[in-house]
Formats: C-alpha cells, sequence, structure tokens
C-alpha cells in the first residue's frame, strides 16, 4: 500500500515510531508534502529518516495556500525550483499546493496567484502536483485548464460528484483518506463508491484527519488498512486486489518511488 499524502516532518515529532508502524501494517511507500519554504528543510530531513528505515519515501515541495500571506509569490518558482534541484531525495510532486475557500476566503486571489506560479513549474519539470481543495473544486479546474498536459491528485476533496468527474476527466486522481470512515460521511461515500477505481488514491494525511477509530488520537500512514477496507467494503472488492488497484494508480502518477 502507498500513502499518497502524510506530513512526515509534523507526524514523527509527535511519533518517532510511525515509520515502523507503517511498514508492519504493509504501507511499504509515503509521499510526504511540503507546505512552506522555511519547512522543505525539515520535510527533508523527516523523508531521509523514514527512508533510513526501510521506507520508499517521495518528497513534495510547495507552499499550502494557507501560508500565502507570509511567502513572497512572485518568488516562489524560483525557490521552488531551486529547491527540487538541490533536494537530496528524489522530488516527486509539486504539493501541496492548491485552495481553499473556507481558511481564509478574502486571500483567494493571492492563493491564486501563489498557484498559478507553481503550477507553471509542475508543467515546467513534468511533475504532478498534489491540490488542496476546499469549496474551490470549481475554481480548481479553470486554473488547471490552463495546463491541459498536468496530472495529479486532488487530495481531501469536499466537491460534489459532478465536479469529482471533471476533475477525473481533466487527468487527476481524488485522494481517499479517513473521512470515508466517519458515520456521516454518506455523501462522500456514495460518491467514493461511483467513481472509476482508476480516479482513486490511499491518503492519510497523517498527523492530521484521524477516521472514526481514532478520533482525538495522531493519524498515521499504519491505519491505511482501515480506509482501504472501508473503501472496499463500498466498492463490493476484495480488500487485497482493490490495494493492487490503488498501487498501480500511485505508481501511474508518482512514478517508481512508488514501486513494491
Ligand atoms: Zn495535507
Amino acid at each position: 500500500m502507498i500513502d499518497t499524502h502524510c506530513h512526515l516532518d509534523a507526524l514523527l515529532a509527535r511519533c518517532p515510531a510511525a515509520p515502523a508502524r507503517w511498514l508492519a501494517a504493509g504501507v511499504h511507500a509515503v509521499i510526504t508534502m511540503g507546505t512552506h519554504p522555511d519547512q522543505w528543510s525539515a520535510a527533508e530531513a523527516a523523508a531521509q529518516s523514514a527512508h533510513a528505515v526501510g521506507s520508499r519515501v517521495g518528497l513534495a515541495l510547495g507552499v499550502h495556500p494557507w501560508w500565502v500571506e507570509q511567502v513572497a509569490a512572485a518568488e516562489i518558482p524560483t525557490r521552488l525550483t531551486a529547491a527540487i534541484a538541490a533536494a537530496s531525495l528524489p522530488v516527486v510532486a509539486i504539493g501541496e499546493i492548491g485552495l481553499d475557500a473556507v481558511h481564509a476566503p478574502a486571500t483567494l486571489p493571492a492563493q491564486q496567484a501563489l498557484l498559478a506560479g507553481q503550477l507553471a513549474v509542475a508543467e515546467a519539470l513534468r511533475l504532478p502536483v498534489v491540490l488542496h481543495e476546499r469549496k474551490t473544486a470549481d475554481l480548481l479546474s479553470v486554473a488547471l485548464r490552463r495546463h491541459p498536459g498536468l496530472t495529479g491528485v486532488v487530495h481531501g476533496f469536499t466537491g460534489s460528484r459532478q465536479q469529482a468527474e471533471r476533475l477525473i476527466e481533466a487527468g487527476f486522481c481524488l485522494g481517499v483518506g479517513a473521512a470515508l470512515t466517519h458515520p456521516r460521511a454518506n455523501r462522500l461515500r456514495s460518491m467514493l463508491a461511483a467513481l472509476p477505481v482508476e480516479a482513486l488514491l490511499l491518503e492519510s494525511d497523517a498527523p492530521f484527519q484521524p477516521g472514526a477509530a481514532h478520533l482525538g488520537a495522531v493519524n498515521e500512514p499504519a491505519f491505511l488498512p482501515e480506509t482501504l477496507r472501508a473503501l472496499a467494503a463500498l466498492r463490493g472488492l476484495a480488500p487485497d486486489s482493490l490495494a493492487a488497484t490503488l498501487d498501480a494508480n500511485a505508481r501511474r502518477v508518482f512514478g517508481p518511488v512508488c514501486a513494491g
């Protein structure tokens, strides 16, 4: 199994034994996010330490929309390109980038400028993108239309089935996390039961967004099998065969770092 979205620096600070636990749980690779230029070296160090205990780790670098007011958006493409060139591990994606209309809606125009610069870097370097979306599925679809060759994943998707289908048509996958285990997530569950399985990826968002069985606790990639089983039950599939499909999807998007 591959965890296509986690925040390893935040996770390992709280939970140093997490890599051993995800390996024991059958998670062989994780992709960890960059969120801010001042955090990129911490993301890289955390990725190195998980790699040292035997996990495959892909590094994503980017600036999260929550931090838009803390950076000079015009400088980000240059800084990002330099950081990718200097990284000691393979950078497999630009992320976590995106748009959030809930957290600080007044900054949306600035978020769009920050996103545009990072999408251009992804296109120039032929890297996939990992997108944060909160009530911004349509705005993301518009931004992506300017980069028809781009691929990637929309993580923690909150939109409608129609919006999901539009993103999938544009060549994007949707990340499936522990949110589907929450009792009231009926709309999400019925959407995930119906979308093409080739467009789904597993993700934890660890240490954030714990599932129903871990409320109030640190979320870990080791809990990914619970999300897998919940999705398999929804789709009427055996967990093992679903896991093989989802792993193949991750390899298609992120490349060899996800190989078994
Ligand atoms: Zn995240």
